[in-house]
């Protein structure tokens, strides 16, 4: 920590939901993620080897738990924040100001005057008023615009939520830079699960666009997150499958490169373990109701975009399995995972029963409601490293 950040009292919000010590009841509570700590520090090695000339700042919401930042402080990451929660969360694993960037261009400038303080000098843009927010609250700050790009192929696209065309850019980049902003750097965000290597080329020709069409030196491409990790749907593109592409699209250009992984780097350290509570059949069809839903943790199954890969232990892999309706144990209409989505569970599954959903490491615990129903957040358990996971 450097500069006024050391002086600065960081409060507890954005950390009560994910405690770093769970206590011996949370250890076998269910539902409750499960976290392999090594995991997370092989997906890191794995993406420095597919991008070793490229800033690697995390994006935090994928999963804020404490430990996962202090492993990655460790190994020297730089940070993509959202919120001042997750600016503190990052204080306090150690993550220096310096390689912190604000990533998310809709800000109070009560946010911006945190950052500042904490000192945190990039921040993303995408819109003249927050621009001059900007300038008023963050003077000299580097600024990136974030352009629009097309997010085909990502399981959750943006809809036009976020970002602008080339020229707009250009002309947001200029507005910086006449109201005192360091206006250096581009960016997009392919969306999240994005199987399509080519939308990263279609963000770097849209920012090389805004680059030619600004009139002045760029200095660095924020190339976003969004990098696939495996799910039920399949194989997903390798991550080096995506640097060659963003390699053979930037030729000659050398821009400093940062990205920012979330899902890569914890999805698969993650096993959230859950329990069958009800069996039934309704309408000819088999329902299995299990005691972790959309509210504790299973955002993701929302439209059936993402969906887990399962495993039920203390069933043979030959057990004969069917298909099922598989819902949430709220009482809510929307908590239902999979309804058409072809999962199929072992025909004699019965409450009591365990169901793991495997990658879950991201979006999970980051996304559990404080209470609906009732139920609590989902916990996380960190798992001794002494005891590695088996790969199903
Ligand atoms: C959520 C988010 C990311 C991380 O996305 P992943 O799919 O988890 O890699 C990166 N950048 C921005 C701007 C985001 O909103």
């Amino acid at each position: 920590m450097e500069g006024v950040g050391a002086q600065r009292t960081v409060p507890a919000h954005g950390r009560a939901s994910v405690p770093a010590h769970p206590s011996p009841d949370q250890v076998k509570a269910s539902p409750r993620l499960e976290l392999d700590l090594p995991t997370v520090r092989d997906a890191f090695a794995t993406f420095r080897d597919a991008f070793p000339s490229v800033e690697p700042a995390y994006a935090v919401k994928a999963n804020p738990h404490p430990e996962v930042l202090a492993l990655l402080a460790g190994l020297g990451v730089s940070a993509d924040l959202a919120s001042v929660g997750e600016l503190d969360a990052c204080l306090l694993a150690g993550i220096e100001p310096r390689r912190m960037t604000w990533g998310n261009p809709v800000k109070k400038a009560s946010d911006v005057r945190a950052a500042v303080a904490a000192g945190v000098t990039r921040f993303t843009t995408d819109s003249a008023a927050d621009v001059d927010l900007l300038a008023r609250e963050a003077p000299g700050a580097a600024v990136t615009v974030r352009l629009a790009v097309d997010d085909d192929g990502s399981a959750t696209p943006f809809a036009g939520k976020f970002g602008v065309p080339p020229e707009e850019a250009a002309a947001l980049l200029r507005r910086a830079d006449a109201a005192g902003l360091r206006a250096h750097g581009l960016g997009f965000h392919p969306g999240s699960q994005q199987t399509d290597p080519s939308s990263w080329r279609r963000g770097i020709a849209s920012a090389r666009r805004a680059a030619d069409l600004a009139g002045l030196p760029v200095g660095e491409l924020n190339l976003g997150g969004g990098f696939p990790t495996r799910h039920a749907a399949g194989p997903v593109p390798a991550l080096r499958d995506i640097a060659a592409a963003v390699d053979a699209e930037l030729g000659d250009w050398r821009p400093h490169l940062v990205a920012e992984p979330g899902r890569a780097l914890v999805a698969d350290a993650g096993v959230l373990v859950a329990e069958v509570v009800l069996v039934t059949e309704r309408a000819g069809r088999r329902w299995v109701y299990l005691d972790v839903g959309r509210y504790q943790g299973l955002a993701e199954t929302e439209g059936e975009m993402i969906v887990y890969r399962l495993r039920c232990p203390g069933h043979a892999g030959s057990a004969p399995r069917g298909p099922v309706v598989l819902a949430g144990p709220t009482c809510d209409g929307d908590d239902v995972l999979y309804r058409h989505a072809d999962v199929r569970l072992p025909l004699d599954l019965a409450p009591g029963d365990v169901v793991e959903f495997l990658g879950a490491g991201a979006y999970t615990s980051s996304y559990a409601s404080v209470g609906f129903n009732g139920l609590p957040p989902l916990p996380t358990v960190i798992l001794p490293t002494s005891d590695p996971r088996e790969d199903p």
